[in-house]
């Protein structure tokens, strides 16, 4: 007859074998350690399977957001924690938070964020795209320059439906830096195939350093942005930041006194952009510092 000892092993090689059979490698990992602990009387046997089992879960949650983030184009991971409500006064933080709620996403409606360059438009946008990615929602993030040159390519291609149909899956699409470069030849009406394909499907969150006044300007067609407003207006939520750059707040502290008060008065990056409020001159280029992060 064999021992209890015996038995024990043979069971446990049993559920090591059934573990991998079932492509359970963080529970694999964690078994031993949590038997040991089930022996010395520190968890009880229903304790040790919910450990076993939420070991595995959250292994497999992780790994779910990291490929939904690297899928959605979500690279540079900036969250709500990290925002520093303190720095922009005119941002309501309840507003911010009611919106990480994500019941814009749920009533496919759209989210604008609008202000001067530096002011945390990307980072908010993005901060409510990783908060849908955790819960379970697809997500795409593009600036509107790549968005409309992969449109622009796909209709050269013959493709553009197809092409409109993939930025249409996403239940969110971010789009954003919409104003700081001129948008290309008809990019306008590609946008505009794109925002009415997703128009009450989908929600979206858009980013600008320009008012929705300049829009014809942003897209060369003043016809072309009304139809795009008209649209993008309809189910929306405006936030507004009238703040300073965070990234000019950082050059600011790292700078001398004397220079600093110089630089304000001359400095030809920063400080003229955020004077423009983010307006890129004529020639379409925005300056090395307005140029989006
Ligand atoms: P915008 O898109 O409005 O030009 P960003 O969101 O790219 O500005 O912000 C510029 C940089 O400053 C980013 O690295 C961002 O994470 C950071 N930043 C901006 N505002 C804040 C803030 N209030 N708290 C923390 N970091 C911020
Ligand atoms: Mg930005």
């Amino acid at each position: 007859m064999s021992t209890g000892a015996e038995l024990n092993a043979s069971m446990l090689d049993r559920i090591r074998h059934d573990l991998v059979g079932l492509r359970m490698p963080r529970a694999l990992e964690a078994l031993d350690h949590i038997v040991r602990r089930l022996e010395h009387g520190e968890i009880g046997a229903l304790e040790a399977v919910d450990i076993l089992l939420s070991e595995e879960l959250t292994l497999r949650e992780n790994s779910r957001i990291k490929t939904a983030l690297r899928m959605g184009r979500l690279a540079t991971i900036k969250t709500l924690a990290g925002f520093d409500f303190t720095f922009q006064p005119s941002l309501d933080r309840d507003r911010i938070l009611t919106l990480a709620q994500l019941g814009f996403v749920a009533r496919g409606e759209v989210v604008h964020f609008l202000g001067p360059p530096g002011t945390g438009k990307s980072h908010l946008a993005t901060a409510l795209g990783v908060e849908a990615v955790k819960a379970g929602r697809s997500v795409y993030f593009c600036t509107l320059a790549d968005l409309l040159a992969s449109l622009a390519r796909s209709e050269r291609e013959g493709r553009l439906q197809e092409r409109i149909r993939f930025f249409c899956r996403p239940v969110l699409l971010i789009v954003d830096e919409i104003g700081y470069l001129p948008v290309v030849h008809d990019g306008g009406n590609l946008f505009f195939q794109l925002v009415n394909a997703r128009y009450e499907r989908g929600s979206m969150i858009l980013t600008s350093n320009r008012g929705f006044a300049e829009w014809g300007e942003v897209f060369g067609d003043a016809v072309v942005a009304t139809a795009l407003l008209d649209r993008l207006l309809h189910h929306a939520v405006v936030v507004q930041i009238e703040g300073s750059s965070y990234r000019l707040r950082q050059h600011a502290e790292l700078m001398p006194e004397h220079v600093r008060s110089k630089a304000v008065l001359t400095a030809p990056g920063p400080v003229a952009d955020a004077k423009r409020r983010g307006r890129p001159p004529k020639n379409g280029h925005a300056s090395h510092m307005g140029a989006p992060a």
